[in-house]
C-alpha cells in the first residue's frame, strides 16, 4: 500500500479483460486490479461433501457424485424449448437430470463418466429428479468454487479467470497493512494469503480462515477509526465545571437513585469537570431511569451557570422529556422551555428571547433546537436521546457546535457492550444495569390469533379495574397483509371494545394531533390507544398496565422489549400479550425469549444472534462506515480481539509510528469527514 504497485493499474491491462469488459467490471465498482481482488465471492458452491442420492434432503441444495447411465432423446416441447433428460446413478439410487435448452451441456455428458452435480433434488421417495444442476467433470472439479456478484455480460467463469490473473500480479507487500507482530499475535493469515484463499479455497476451513483475516482487518480499522474520532473530540476544549452542591437535587427527588444511576451521575460530573468535553453514552434498559441521570447533569450544569439542551427524535418524546424534567427541576428554581416546530411564531420568539438572555437554563425539543439559529447564552451541555436515530452526521455536526459543549447520549436500546464499543466507540460508556427497586415483572405471553377474543376479554378486565391499554399494530393503513391501526381501531370500536374510549396514534398524524391524542391518553381521557411503534421509545403513562401486540412476529425482540416497557411503569400489575398467526416454530421460540427474561441486555444478545445488528439500527441508520466482511452478530470473539489490539495500538501511540503507516492510511480513508489521526 506504500507506493504505487501493479495493483493500482486499470484492469484493462489484465489478460482477457480489454476495454469492453472493463466497462462491465466498472458497473461492479471494479476499476483497478486492486478493486478486483477485493471483489469477493458472495458464496461458494461446495462440492466437498457429497451425499448419496438415497439420503439427499429433498428440495434442498445437495451435492451428489454420479455416473451417467443413459441419455434420452432430446424432446422439443415447443418452439424454442427443448428438454434434455439424462439418467444418472450413484449406486444408492438413480435419478433423472433435466437440462433445459442447453445442447452444449447435454452433449458434454458422456455415458459411463463420473460427474459432480450440485442443485436441488425434487420428487418423492420412489422417483428423484434434479433440474438444471451445476455439473462438473469429477476428475477436473475445483472442490470449492467461488460464486461472485455479477452483472449482465460477465460470467462466473470469466470472473474466475480474471481473478486468477489478478492474483498472480499480487505481491504480499502490496496488500499487507498490518505489522507482522500483529498478524502473529492475532493468529490471522497474511492479507495476501487470505485473498488467495477467499477466492480459491481448497477446503471449507480455508474460507473460514480467509474470512477471519479480512474481517479482523476490517474490525481493527473500524475500531481505530472510532478511537481516532474520540481523540479528535478530546483535542477540543470546553469550560471545565466545578463541583456543586447536589443535595437539593437529591432531596427533591421523589425516589432514591439506584446504585447504577448514582454511579453514572458521578461519572458524568467527573467528565464535566474536565476541560475536554464530556462524550458519554448512558446505556440502559427500558425503565432504568435515564431521565433522572440527565436531570442530575442538567442541574449540575445549571449550578455552574451553563445552559443545557435536550434533543429528542420526536415531538412526543420532546414533550414528555419536557414534562419530566420540569417535574425534577422547576421546584428547584430552574427555568425550562420547550421548543417545537408546531409552536406559534410568537411563542417561539418568546422562547428564543429567554434562551438568548440566559434566563432559560434548559431547552427541550427535537433536533431543530440546534439548527434553527437559536442563540444560546452559555451552552454547556447537549443531551441527545435515542441517538442512533440522528445518524452520524448530526453526531459530528453537534461536536462542531462552536462552544464545544459537554455531550451526553442516552441510548434507545440496551445493546451488548462489545457492539456498543464498535458503534459508539468514540464515546465513554456508563451502563445502567439495575432497575429501580420494586419494579414489577411485566408478564409476557405469546399466543396465536385463536386466543384473540380471550386476550381482548382480559384487556377489558384491566380497563374496568381502572387501567389503560395499548394495542399495537405494524401498519398505519390498509395495504400490507397485516393489522393496521386505522381499520383495526374502527373494528374494535364496534366489536370487542364497544363503549370504550379509543384513540389512534401513528407517525403520519400531524404533530399537533399526535400530542393531543397522547395528552388525552395520559390524562386518562382514553381507555385504549391503538397505535404503531411511535410509542416504542420513552413514552410514559404509568396508568397503562396492559399491551396487546398484533403481528408480533413482525417486530424485532428488542423492539418488542422497548414496546412492552411502555407498561409496568406504575403501581399496577402489568402484562403484555404478543399475538402472532405465524405457524413457524422459529417465531414461537423467538417470542418465548421475551416471556422468559426481562433483561434488555439478554434480549438484545438473543436478537443479535437471531437477526443481526441491522435490526437495532435499521441497517443504514447506525451511521457506521459499512462493514462488508465482518458480521457484527457472529464475529463476537473477533470483535473483542480487534478491540483489544486497537486499544493497545492507540494507547501506546504506535499508530503514529512508521511501521503503522499503511494501517493509518486505511483508517483515514474510513471517514471522509476530514478527521485525521494525531
Ligand atoms: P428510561 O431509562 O426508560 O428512559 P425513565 O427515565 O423514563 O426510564 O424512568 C422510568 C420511570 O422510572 C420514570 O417514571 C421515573 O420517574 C422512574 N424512576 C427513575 N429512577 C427511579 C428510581 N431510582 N426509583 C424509582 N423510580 C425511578
Ligand atoms: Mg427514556
Amino acid at each position: 500500500m506504500s507506493s504505487a504497485s501493479a495493483l493500482d493499474n486499470s484492469i484493462v491491462y489484465l489478460r482477457g479483460v480489454g476495454e469492453k469488459r472493463a466497462k462491465l467490471f466498472e458497473k461492479l465498482g471494479v476499476k483497478t486490479v486492486r478493486d478486483l481482488i477485493y471483489h469477493l465471492p458472495r458464496r461458494y458452491v461446495d462440492l466437498s461433501a457429497p451425499v448419496s442420492i438415497a439420503e439427499a434432503v429433498l428440495d434442498m441444495p445437495n451435492v451428489v457424485e454420479v455416473t451417467v447411465v443413459s441419455k434420452e432423446r432430446p424432446a422439443m416441447i415447443r418452439k424454442g424449448m427443448t428438454i434434455y433428460k439424462v439418467l444418472v446413478t450413484d449406486g444408492s439410487d438413480d435419478m433423472t437430470v433435466t437440462i433445459f435448452n442447453s445442447s452444449y451441456v447435454y452433449d458434454m455428458l458422456r455415458v459411463g463418466e463420473e460427474y459432480i452435480l450440485f442443485g436441488k433434488i425434487t420428487g418423492n421417495f420412489t422417483r428423484r429428479e434434479m433440474s438444471s444442476p451445476e455439473i462438473r467433470l469429477k476428475s477436473k472439479a475445483d472442490i470449492i468454487e467461488p460464486v461472485y456478484p455479477l452483472t449482465a455480460g460477465l460470467t462466473q467463469n470469466m470472473m474466475r479467470i480474471c481473478m486468477k490473473s489478478a492474483l498472480a500480479k499480487m505481491q504480499p507487500k502490496d496488500v499487507e497493512f498490518l505489522p507482522q507482530d500483529i498478524v502473529d499475535s492475532a493468529s490471522v493469515l497474511s492479507e495476501a494469503e487470505a485473498l488467495k484463499l477467499i477466492h480459491f479455497p481448497e477446503t471449507p476451513n480455508d474460507v473460514t480462515e480467509a474470512r477471519r483475516r479480512l474481517a479482523f482487518g476490517e474490525l481493527l480499522t473500524l475500531r481505530l477509526g472510532m478511537l481516532s474520532l474520540r481523540e479528535f473530540n478530546r483535542k477540543s476544549t470546553t469550560f471545565a465545571m466545578k463541583k456543586a452542591d447536589m443535595e437539593p437535587f437529591y432531596r427533591a427527588l421523589p425516589f432514591k437513585l439506584t446504585g447504577a444511576q448514582s454511579r453514572a451521575i458521578s461519572e458524568c460530573m467527573a467528565d464535566m469537570c474536565k476541560s475536554i468535553p464530556m462524550n458519554r453514552l448512558i446505556l440502559g434498559d427500558v425503565g432504568s431511569g435515564k431521565t433522572a441521570v440527565a436531570a442530575a447533569c442538567i442541574y449540575f450544569a445549571a449550578k455552574n451557570g451553563a445552559q443545557s439542551v435536550l434533543m429528542a427524535p420526536t415531538e412526543i418524546l420532546a414533550s414528555q422529556h419536557y414534562a419530566s424534567l420540569k417535574g425534577f427541576l422547576e421546584p428547584l428554581g430552574i427555568k425550562i422551555a420547550l421548543l417545537k416546530g408546531s409552536m406559534k411564531k410568537k411563542e417561539k420568539t418568546e422562547a428564543y428571547a429567554g434562551i438568548a438572555s440566559g434566563e432559560t437554563e434548559v431547552i427541550v425539543g427535537t433536533h431543530a433546537v440546534i439548527q434553527e439559529g437559536v442563540e444560546y447564552r452559555r451552552l454547556g451541555l447537549v443531551i441527545t436521546d435515542e441517538q442512533h436515530r440522528f445518524g452520524v452526521e448530526q453526531r459530528t455536526a453537534l461536536a462542531k457546535k462552536g462552544e464545544n459543549p459537554h455531550r451526553l447520549v442516552m441510548s434507545a436500546t440496551p445493546i451488548p457492550r462489545t457492539l456498543a464499543l464498535m458503534i459508539y466507540g468514540e464515546l465513554d460508556i456508563s451502563v445502567l444495569d439495575e432497575l429501580p427497586a420494586g419494579r414489577k415483572q411485566i408478564k409476557t405471553y405469546a399466543v396465536t390469533g385463536k386466543l384473540r377474543a380471550r386476550a381482548c376479554g382480559y384487556v377489558r378486565e384491566k380497563i374496568d379495574e381502572g387501567g389503560q391499554a395499548y394495542i399495537v399494530c405494524p401498519a398505519v393503513e390498509e395495504g400490507e397483509d397485516v393489522f393496521n391501526v386505522t381499520d383495526y381501531a374502527k373494528e374494535l370500536e364496534k366489536g370487542e371494545f364497544k363503549g370504550y374510549r379509543i384513540g389512534v396514534l401513528h407517525g403520519r398524524l400531524p404533530a399537533a394531533k399526535k400530542d393531543e391524542v397522547m395528552a388525552k391518553f395520559k390524562n386518562g381521557e382514553l381507555d385504549i390507544l391503538v397505535c404503531t411503534t411511535v410509542v416504542e421509545v420513552g413514552v410514559d403513562v404509568p396508568n397503562a398496565s396492559v399491551m396487546m401486540v398484533e403481528n408480533a412476529d413482525r417486530f424485532g425482540l428488542s423492539q418488542l422489549h422497548q414496546l412492552r416497557g411502555r407498561v409496568g411503569r406504575g403501581e399496577r400489575e402489568s402484562c403484555c400479550i404478543l399475538i402472532t398467526d405465524s405457524a413457524s416454530e422459529e417465531t414461537r421460540k423467538r417470542l418465548r425469549v421475551l416471556s422468559s427474561t426481562s433483561s434488555g441486555f439478554d434480549i438484545s444478545e438473543a436478537d443479535l444472534e437471531i437477526r443481526g445488528p441491522g435490526d437495532f439500527f435499521g441497517s443504514a441508520q447506525h451511521g457506521l462506515p459499512p462493514v462488508k466482511i465482518a458480521d457484527l452478530a457472529a464475529d463476537r470473539e473477533l470483535i473483542a480481539l480487534a478491540q483489544d489490539i486497537a486499544d493497545n495500538i492507540t494507547d501506546t501511540g504506535r499508530i503514529t509510528l512508521p511501521g503503522c503507516e499503511p494501517l493509518r492510511k486505511r483508517v483515514e480513508a474510513l471517514f471522509d469527514s476530514g478527521v485525521r489521526m494525531n
